[in-house]
């Protein structure tokens, strides 16, 4: 025989818009009970109460509680721990009984939880301690003010996002959008965020208040990977999804096209992946780059502490370190040499960009396949809404085509994401020797090594002060 299951609905006063109003919870509950195959005996309902005030009795959940108490139910189905219990006593009263009655079921429909095991009953109070925490009544009225608008596709107010006007922020701040573009420009051709907003900051920009200079790095990957720039709604840094299953689109212009926008996020979360925490600012070109002419060790930029501008020694040099087991013995000051082989890679650039043809933009060649796949979830979705297949049919094939279609989102951000690489790392030909040096080191660096796979400086003769070039060797591809 079927476990009886009472379902748990509430909505509470300051609760976000419609949209988990108390008839969809109950209709999402329905389902999930179907698809456990249990019988949904009950509905308790509290309807336009808040569960996080203290003194508020909820009439139905109490009810509930003696319910499960009594034998009557077999368990309970919730939308999520949030709608069940947000005081952590009123969570306590209900896993007591659990710990009761072992083979009460539980489940809710963003399955966040599972008060059937003693692992889940532990991170129900974790997450009940937390949601306690942040719980207030005024913050919640405001986001819920603010998913309203988020739904209607419409802005919210508040200062304009770096890359808006500030007098309207539905209209793009052309020279803020061009520092925009170009920075993802940067990012896509290897350049760190780290050194972007340090150049930022220099200039000014990226904040729109004016008195605080200093911007947190996250504030930077923000402004280059916010959905915003495609025009898609957030609600809690999250893109919003509309009834059809398409982000919804805000009313403002739009700084990136989507494949523009999918290429940088992609570039961020794999730098993020390969090198997690903190990245190794190099400060000369041909730091890593550089070998030692003897033992063949990679060789470091040193800074010179006696230099002072206008002098005659050595800014910078390339040495050998003894310490990490070279030699010792090749040391040569950085500049002339920095300088040959920027003109060198420059030159053989130029040389290859005039033999090869521009690359022609192309498209993505998958677009019709997740389109059709995705017209192929709206109409099992309407399919099950007219009841020509069951929810437990629907349930059944839904996630397959879901994996499908992010596979292929993904995709395809990889594919623009490659493509957009490519074109940043292209442009380097037309560089004169100033406006390279004028790059970002790592950007300069992404150059060279398009072309040499390393350089090798060989030992002077003892004496010798003037810069030989033919003591250095580069290392073509
Ligand atoms: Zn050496």
């Amino acid at each position: 025989m079927a476990r009886k299951v009472g379902i748990y609905t509430r909505i509470s006063r300051d609760d976000e818009g419609d949209a988990l109003g108390v008839a969809r919870q109950q209709k999402d509950c329905e389902r999930l009970s179907d698809l456990r195959a249990w019988q949904a005996v009950k509905v308790y309902e509290d309807n336009d109460v808040s569960a996080f005030k203290r003194n508020v009795v909820r009439d139905d959940f109490e009810l509930m509680l003696k319910d499960l108490r009594a034998g009557l139910i077999d368990g309970i189905v919730a939308y999520d721990l949030d709608r069940l219990a947000r005081q952590p006593r009123d969570l306590e009263r209900l896993i007591e009984i659990f710990d009761e009655r072992p083979r009460l079921e539980f489940a809710t429909v963003t399955n966040d939880i599972n008060l059937g095991t003693p692992d889940g009953r532990t991170m129900a109070r974790i997450m009940v301690a937390f949601a306690n925490k942040s719980s207030h009544d005024s913050s919640r009225r405001i986001r819920r003010k603010h998913l309203e608008l988020a739904q209607q596709g419409r802005d919210s107010g508040g200062p304009a996002p770096y890359g808006w006007r500030k007098d309207d922020r539905t209209k793009v701040d052309p020279d803020a959008a061009a520092a925009i573009r170009e920075a993802q420009r940067e990012i896509l051709a290897g350049v760190r965020i780290g050194t972007i907003r340090t150049r930022w900051q220099e200039q000014g920009l990226g904040n729109p208040r004016a008195g605080t200079k200093r911007m947190a790095h996250h504030h930077v990957e923000h402004i280059l990977t916010s959905p915003r720039l495609v025009g898609y709604r957030t609600y809690h840094g999250e893109i919003l999804y509309g009834e059809n299953g398409q982000p919804v689109r805000g009313d403002w212009e739009t700084i990136n096209t989507v494949e523009e926008w999918e290429a940088v996020c992609a570039a961020v979360a794999e730098r993020k992946q390969k090198r997690p925490g903190k990245f190794l600012a190099r400060k000369y070109l041909l730091s890593g780059i550089a070998r030692c002419g003897l033992c063949k060790n990679k060789i470091r930029g040193q800074n010179n502490p006696r230099w002072e501008p206008g002098s005659r020694a050595a800014k910078y040099t390339y040495q050998c370190s003894g310490v990490n087991g070279g030699c010792g013995k090749v040391s040569r000051t950085g500049e002339p040499i920095d300088k040959l082989i920027a003109q060198l890679v420059l030159e053989e650039q130029r040389e290859r960009a005039a033999v090869t043809s521009v690359p022609i933009e192309r498209r993505w060649p998958r677009d019709a396949e997740l389109e059709e796949i995705e017209q192929d979830m709206a109409q099992l979705v309407e399919a099950e809404r007219s009841k020509q297949i069951s929810v437990a049919t629907l349930l059944q094939l839904l996630p397959g085509k879901e994996r499908a279609r992010d596979e292929l989102k993904l995709e395809r951000a990889r594919f623009y994401k490659e493509q957009k690489q490519a074109e940043a790392k292209e442009n380097a030909s037309d560089l004169s020797l100033d406006e390279f040096f004028a790059l970002p080191i790592e950007r300069q660096q992404e150059i060279v090594l398009h072309s040499l796979s390393a350089v090798i400086i060989h030992p002077a003769g003892r004496g010798r002060r003037k810069f030989d070039p033919s003591l250095i060797e580069p290392v073509w591809h």
